[in-house]
């Protein structure tokens, strides 16, 4: 299971097509439970991405890549998503800093770095219906070599079912059981991207 920039780089294009896939669909769950714009910051983020990765096709290697990512979705995503995506992507800098490829331990320490890092900026805790709900399976699933495609799709059937204790949700209470959290989903479409990389 390894990661290279240039493979990094296409599942970061992947997502961005993803994020238009279900633009529509990540707004109509945020206008049930929240304020109806997580697609349209996903989608304006995301497109951002799209626009620099194809101006720049190389990165010296995975930290310089994930730097830019992050700083572009952190200017442009806003709502809560765009400061807890971005810090994602400012932890990955840390982690992959001078590497070209990452895998094993290495990769999942990253992992485990940007889901404390979204948990650090967000105040928020695993089982609260965030998108943290759906980091914490997928790096303890890279932790211990389990099925990823499988630990995110049970992760997405366990968080529809939560109460949202966190976010704008949260004032949402009990009507958030059995609605998908949109930043779940958003989280979802962009690790899918990266497991598809994965070799
Ligand atoms: P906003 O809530 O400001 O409108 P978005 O709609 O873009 O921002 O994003 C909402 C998503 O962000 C939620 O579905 C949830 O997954 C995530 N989220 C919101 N607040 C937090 C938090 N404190 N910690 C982790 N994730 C959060
Ligand atoms: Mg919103």
């Amino acid at each position: 299971m390894k990661l290279s920039t240039e493979t990094f780089r296409e599942a970061l294009l992947e997502a961005a097509k993803q994020m238009e896939q279900h633009k529509d669909e990540l707004t109509d769950l945020d206008r049930e439970i929240g304020d109806g714009d997580h697609g349209i910051n996903m989608s304006r983020g995301f497109q951002a991405v799209q626009k620099e990765l194809e101006a720049q096709t190389e990165y010296e290697d995975l930290g310089a890549l994930s730097k830019q990512v992050g700083m572009t979705l952190i200017k442009t995503v806003g709502g809560a998503s765009g400061p807890l995506y971005g810090t994602a992507f400012v932890k990955f800098a840390g982690a992959f800093k001078g590497k070209t490829e990452a895998e094993g331990d290495e990769l999942a320490a990253a992992f485990k770095e940007a889901t404390d890092g979204i948990k650090m900026r967000g105040k928020s805790e695993f089982g609260q219906k965030t998108m943290v709900d759906i980091w914490t399976p997928f790096y303890e699933a890279l932790e211990q070599q389990t099925d990823l495609h499988q630990a995110l799709d049970q992760a997405l059937t366990d968080t529809k079912e939560r109460v949202a204790t966190k976010g704008r949700a949260s004032y949402f209470g009990d009507a958030t059981v059995g609605v998908q959290d949109p930043g779940s989903l958003s989280s979802a479409l962009l690790l899918r991207a990266i497991v598809e990389v994965l070799r």
